[in-house]
């Protein structure tokens, strides 16, 4: 099923999501159903908060359903080696139009449950490093937009300010 993605400024994304303590099918089936959601907007990653749930879950995919091994569910995921930096350009579902560059760590290694509830930590660099931390930022209810240069944060602000007049956003 595809879920509804709630865009900024939607109070859901900016609060911390609870931590996930069932590991059943109810579980499951979100996590299915954020992978359709995200294939069907062309997505390599999204996160519980940005369908309106506020849990620490977050699913990625950096093959946009090609791959079934690239397929990875965090839960409760958090950051615990980081190692130097990388600026590129990122983008969100919860801001459509919006891309901005964000600097970011080369590289992370993190540690969560899987859709089990079996803890693993992974490592990933580039896109995949970029990616674990965007969606782990949502899950402390942190935007890519605040990661962003004071300037460049004024300027998308003003941009999304003047898409909601137009009723576009
Ligand atoms: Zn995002």
């Amino acid at each position: 099923m595809i879920l509804k993605i709630v865009k900024y400024p939607d109070p859901v994304l900016s609060r911390p999501g609870e931590p996930v303590n069932e590991f059943d099918a109810e579980l499951r089936k979100l996590a299915d159903d954020m992978f359709e959601t995200t294939y069907a907007s062309q997505g390599i990653g999204l996160a519980a908060p940005q369908v309106g749930v506020s849990k620490r879950l977050t699913v990625i995919d950096l093959s946009v359903g090609k791959e079934p091994k690239d397929k990875l569910v965090l839960a409760n995921p958090e950051i615990i080696f980081t190692e130097g930096k990388q600026y590129e350009e990122e983008g969100c579902l919860s801001f459509p139009e919006i891309r901005e560059k964000v600097v970011r760590h080369a590289k992370v290694r993190i540690r969560a449950q899987d859709v089990n509830g079996k803890w693993f930590e992974m490592d990933g660099e580039e896109l995949l490093a970029r990616c674990f931390q965007h969606e782990i930022d949502h899950v402390d209810g942190m935007l890519f937009i605040f990661r962003m240069s004071a300037l460049k944060r004024d300027l998308n602000l003003r941009k999304i300010r003047k898409l909601q007049r137009e009723g576009k956003w």
